[in-house]
């Protein structure tokens, strides 16, 4: 399928681009050495409309659509995968409600987070259940008139600058321990942060360890309805993972711009490693995942934007493919660059390491095969 951007959607990959080039690539590298959230970054974003991309036009957004945001995401991780886990974890955050919200919640929410004025989190994984979200134990006990929640969520994007988190919790009450999914306004309940994790990569996008005790949030706070939670959680997901693909492309691409410029400028034996086949072969062969990627992720976007009914195996698919794509062509890009690949500086080690976690989150690569394995078996060929 292949899929043409409009106008608009090259307009704003443009703008995007731009934004990207002049203001933040001039302090990636600091991003990733300070370690800590980039704040001028989220208001850039916001100042700039970026945030829209994450909700439907009757809320503040753009055009509400997938393809759009995968765009945009692709432009920003190509620069910056810190600031690509920004709109990549409000697009997560804002899922459950514009699928599952009521009219009341979705006008409350919505057009703030669009805006940039909130920031959101989406709390599904907790130190027992990861791959295995169902053994979730995070408690809703109903107490007179409110939900209690208690419980430890874990590797929580953002939960340290969040105002608002989709909690994902057993409700103890009716439908005895259904999976619910909560709505939790920082300004109204709170959490408590615990840590924050020392990682590996997306060193700028922190993941924290959160603790519910005993949280106290409004009956209206739950999304959908009780006992739905997991299936919001799951279908959150489907579009997390085309949008996780979206990210990953972008470093994928990022990484391979470090490359040419370097095989460009480095002479060896009297001329550009350019010109010696085994580079050229490199390049060739990052360049060719990374368009096989891109087609991959506009079609999976567009498909999910016109409600295709196979999109559980298409976004599994998508997710492993391009997730797996990326770690191959930031350690080739690495390569290239010999000895100067492995030093901070040249920008080739940053996307390794920012590249390493797509195959883990949004659900493990294995999960991926899983999925697909079971769509395929149950006849959705
Ligand atoms: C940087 C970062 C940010 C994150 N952000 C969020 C967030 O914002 N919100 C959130 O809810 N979660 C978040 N996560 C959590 C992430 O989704 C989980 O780490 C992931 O789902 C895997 O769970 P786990 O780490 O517990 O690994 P485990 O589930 O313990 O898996 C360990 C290994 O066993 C394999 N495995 C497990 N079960 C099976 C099986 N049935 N078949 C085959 N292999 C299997 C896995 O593939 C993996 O290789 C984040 C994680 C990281 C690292």
């Amino acid at each position: 399928m292949n899929v043409a951007l409009s106008a608009e959607q090259e307009d704003l990959r443009r703008g995007v681009r731009q934004i990207m080039e002049e203001r933040v690539r001039p302090r990636a590298e600091e991003i990733d050495a300070a370690g800590e959230f980039p704040h001028f970054v989220r208001e850039l974003f916001a100042e700039h409309d970026i945030f829209a991309t994450v909700a439907p036009p009757e809320f503040g957004g753009i055009d509400g659509s997938l393809l759009t945001l995968a765009v945009v995401c692709e432009e920003i991780t190509r620069v910056c995968a810190n600031s690509g886990m920004i709109l990549g974890n409000q697009s997560l955050g804002t899922g459950p409600i514009a699928l599952f919200g009521s009219d009341e919640q979705k006008a409350a929410y919505l057009p703030k987070l669009a805006s940039g004025e909130w920031l959101c989190s989406f709390a599904l994984s907790e130190p027992g259940a990861g791959s295995d979200a169902a053994a979730l134990q995070t408690r809703a006990r109903y107490e007179g008139d409110a939900w209690i929640l208690s419980g430890r969520k874990n590797f929580i994007t953002q939960a340290n600058v969040a105002d608002v988190m989709t909690v994902f919790a057993r409700a103890d009450s009716g439908d005895r321990g259904a999976v619910t999914a909560f709505l939790v306004a920082r300004e109204e309940s709170g959490w408590i942060v615990e840590r924050v994790e020392h990682k590996m990569g997306l060193r700028g996008s922190p993941t924290c360890a959160v603790v519910f005790d005993d949280v106290r949030v409004p009956a209206s706070a739950i999304l959908g309805e009780i006992g739905a939670g997991l299936q919001i959680a799951l279908s959150t997901l489907d579009k997390g993972r085309i949008m996780t693909a979206a990210l990953a492309l972008g470093i994928a691409q990022g990484a391979l711009e470090v490359a040419l410029a370097y095989a460009r400028e480095r002479a060896q034996f009297g001329r550009p490693i350019a010109d010696f086949q085994a580079v050229q072969f490199m390049l060739a062969d990052m360049e060719t995942e990374i368009l096989a990627a891109r087609a991959l992720v506009r079609s999976a976007a567009a498909r999910y934007d016109e409600g295709d009914s196979d999109i559980i195996k298409l976004a599994a698919a998508t997710k492993l493919f391009v997730t797996e794509m990326v770690n191959r062509v930031t350690s080739t890009a690495l390569q290239v660059l010999g000895g100067y690949g492995y030093i901070v500086e040249y920008g080739a080690e940053r996307r390794v390491r920012d590249a390493r976690v797509f195959a883990i989150f949004e659900g493990t690569n294995e999960i991926q095969r899983l999925v697909i394995a079971r769509e395929l078996l149950r006849g959705r060929a």
